[in-house]
C-alpha cells in the first residue's frame, strides 16, 4: 500500500520522482520557498541509498576540485552555479552540521547518515506544502498542453506543472536504484547514454591471490592497458575470492569497463609496499607515467630490507612483523629477488568488474546536452528536469557524487520556483 503524507493540492505544484538524495533536497527547497511539491518514492521509505552512502557515515561532499566523469564539461558548468560553498550553504540553512577530514571529505559531525537525512526528511513531514508517497513506482511520464500527468504502477495518476526526474541511476539496486524511467524519458525525446557499473569491484584472474581473500591491506594500483599503465590509486585493497575490491580498486573500473569493451587487454598491477612502511607519501601521489619507476624503486628498497632482516632475523622469522600472515604464505617460498618483485609488482589479468549490484554509482544516464546545466530543465520538454544521477555524470569517490546530486537538486528547484513566482505575478 502506498503511504500518503499532507495532502495540499494546487494546480501550481511539482512533482519529484525519487525520494533520495537529489529530490529530497530539491523538495525542501521548493516547500520552503511556498511551492507545494508531491514527492514519488517506489521504495516504502525515502532515502534508503543516502543511509547506506560513506558507510553510514555520508561523505556528503567533497572540499577539493570536482572530479567527474562523463559529461565533464555539463558537470563543470554546473559546478560554476552550485558549487561547494552553495551547497555547504545549503546545508547551514538546513541545520546541519559537518566536519571536513584531512583528506577534505566533508562528513555529518554526528558521523551518522541518518543526521543527514533527518534534516530532509523531517523537515519536508513537517511542511503542510509536501506530500511524500512511498511505494510509489513510476512507470510514465506525459506530456499535456496544461502540465505533466505522471503515472504509477498502482495504476494511480498524479498531475502538476513541473516535474523533476530525481530517480538515480542502476547501481546497488537493494537500496532503490534503477533506471526504469530511461524508456519513458527516451519516448519523450531525450537521448539515453547506456548505463554501466562504475566505482564497483574488479574481477580478476585470481590464481596469484588464491588464499588472500579476506585480506585488507594499503596498495598501490596501476591499471595498465595494452601494455602501458593509464590510471593508478592508492589505498586499502580488499582481496576476495573473484578479485579485488576497496574504494582504491573500485575507482578503476570506469576505466576498466572502457578498456574492456574496446577489446584491450587489461592488467592490474599490485604494489604492495605503502602497507611495509616502505613507501614516503610523497610516493602514494599516484602519477599513471611514473608507476614503472615508483614500483621498481619500492623493489630496490625492499630487496635492500629484506637482505638485512635475513641476515639479523633468520630465514625462517625473516617477514614477521613486516607482513600480515597471508602474504608472508605466498612469499616465504619464494627466492628473495622473485618475493620483492611479487610484492612490488604483482600483475593480475582483469577479466571483468562486478555488476550493478555490487556498484556504488553507474555511469551513463540521460544526455546531458539536452538539459541546460544552469537549471538543470530538459531543452526538448519544457517544464521537465532532471538531477543527480539520472544524469551522464558521475564522480569519483570521496564526496563528489552527493556533490553533484545535491547541486543538481538546488539549481533545478531554483528554477522552478522562479518560474512559479513569475506565474503568481501574472
Ligand atoms: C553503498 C553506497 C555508498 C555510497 N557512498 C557515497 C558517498 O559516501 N559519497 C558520495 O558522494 N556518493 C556516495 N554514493 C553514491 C550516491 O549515493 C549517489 O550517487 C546519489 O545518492 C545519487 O543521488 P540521486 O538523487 O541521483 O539518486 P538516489 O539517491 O539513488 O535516489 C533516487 C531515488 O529514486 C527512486 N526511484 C528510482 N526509480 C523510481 C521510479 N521509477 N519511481 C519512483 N521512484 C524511483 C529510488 O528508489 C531512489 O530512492 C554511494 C552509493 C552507494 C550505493
Amino acid at each position: 500500500m502506498p503511504t500518503m503524507r499532507h495532502h495540499k493540492k494546487n494546480n501550481r505544484s511539482a512533482i519529484i520522482i525519487g525520494g533520495g538524495a537529489s529530490g529530497l533536497a530539491a523538495a525542501c527547497l521548493c516547500v520552503a520557498n511556498g511551492l507545494p511539491v508531491t514527492l514519488l518514492e517506489k521504495e516504502n521509505r525515502v532515502g534508503r541509498k543516502l543511509l547506506a552512502t560513506g558507510n553510514g557515515r555520508c561523505n556528503l561532499l567533497h572540499m577539493g576540485p570536482p572530479v567527474f566523469f562523463g559529461d565533464v564539461a555539463f558537470a563543470q558548468a554546473v559546478m560554476a552555479r552550485c558549487g561547494i560553498s552553495q551547497v555547504l550553504a545549503f546545508w547551514q540553512g538546513l541545520g546541519l552540521i559537518t566536519r571536513e577530514e584531512p583528506d577534505g571529505r566533508v562528513y555529518p559531525a554526528t558521523n551518522q547518515a541518518a543526521t543527514v537525512l533527518d534534516c530532509l526528511r523531517l523537515r519536508l513531514e513537517a511542511s503542510p506544502l509536501c506530500e511524500i508517497i512511498t511505494s510509489a513506482l513510476v512507470t510514465d511520464i506525459h506530456k499535456g498542453p496544461e502540465g505533466f500527468a505522471v503515472l504509477t504502477q498502482d495504476g494511480a495518476r498524479h498531475e502538476a506543472l513541473w516535474v523533476l526526474v530525481a530517480a538515480g541511476g542502476a547501481a546497488a539496486p537493494r537500496l532503490g536504484g534503477s533506471d526504469s524511467l530511461m524508456k519513458p524519458l527516451a519516448r519523450l525525446g531525450h537521448r539515453v547514454i547506456p548505463a554501466r557499473p562504475a566505482l564497483c569491484p574488479l574481477v580478476t584472474d585470481t590464481r596469484a591471490i588464491r588464499g588472500l581473500s579476506g585480506l585488507r591491506v594499503p596498495v598501490r594500483l596501476g591499471l595498465e592497458v595494452a601494455g602501458e599503465v593509464i590510471t593508478a590509486s592508492s589505498g586499502e585493497g580488499l582481496f576476495t575470492d573473484y578479485g579485488i575490491s576497496g574504494l582504491c580498486a573500485m575507482q578503476l573500473a570506469r576505466d576498466v569497463g572502457e578498456a574492456l569493451e574496446r577489446g584491450k587487454g587489461v592488467r592490474l598491477l599490485i604494489d604492495f609496499s605503502p602497507g611495509l612502511g616502505l613507501t614516503p607519501p610523497e610516493m602514494c601521489r599516484i602519477s599513471p607515467a611514473a608507476f614503472y619507476q615508483q614500483a621498481g624503486l619500492a623493489r630496490q628498497v625492499l630487496l635492500a630490507l629484506l637482505g638485512a632482516r635475513r641476515k639479523s632475523h633468520g630465514e625462517d622469522l625473516l617477514y614477521v612483523g613486516l607482513l600480515p600472515r597471508l602474504l608472508i604464505e605466498k612469499v616465504q617460498p619464494l627466492p628473495l629477488e622473485e618475493a620483492a618483485s611479487w610484492l612490488t609488482g604483482l600483475a593480475l589479468p582483469v577479466t571483468g568488474v562486478k555488476g550493478f549490484d555490487q556498484a556504488q554509482v553507474a555511469a551513463g544516464g540521460l544526455d546531458c546536452r539536452d538539459f541546460d546545466p544552469a537549471t538543470l530543465a530538459s531543452r526538448l520538454v519544457p517544464g521537465l528536469y532532471a538531477a543527480g544521477e539520472a544524469l551522464n555524470v558521475d564522480g569519483d569517490c570521496g564526496g563528489y557524487n552527493l556533490l553533484f546530486a545535491w547541486a543538481t537538486g538546488i539549481l533545478a528547484a531554483g528554477d522552478i520556483i522562479s518560474k512559479s513566482a513569475s506565474l503568481t505575478k501574472k
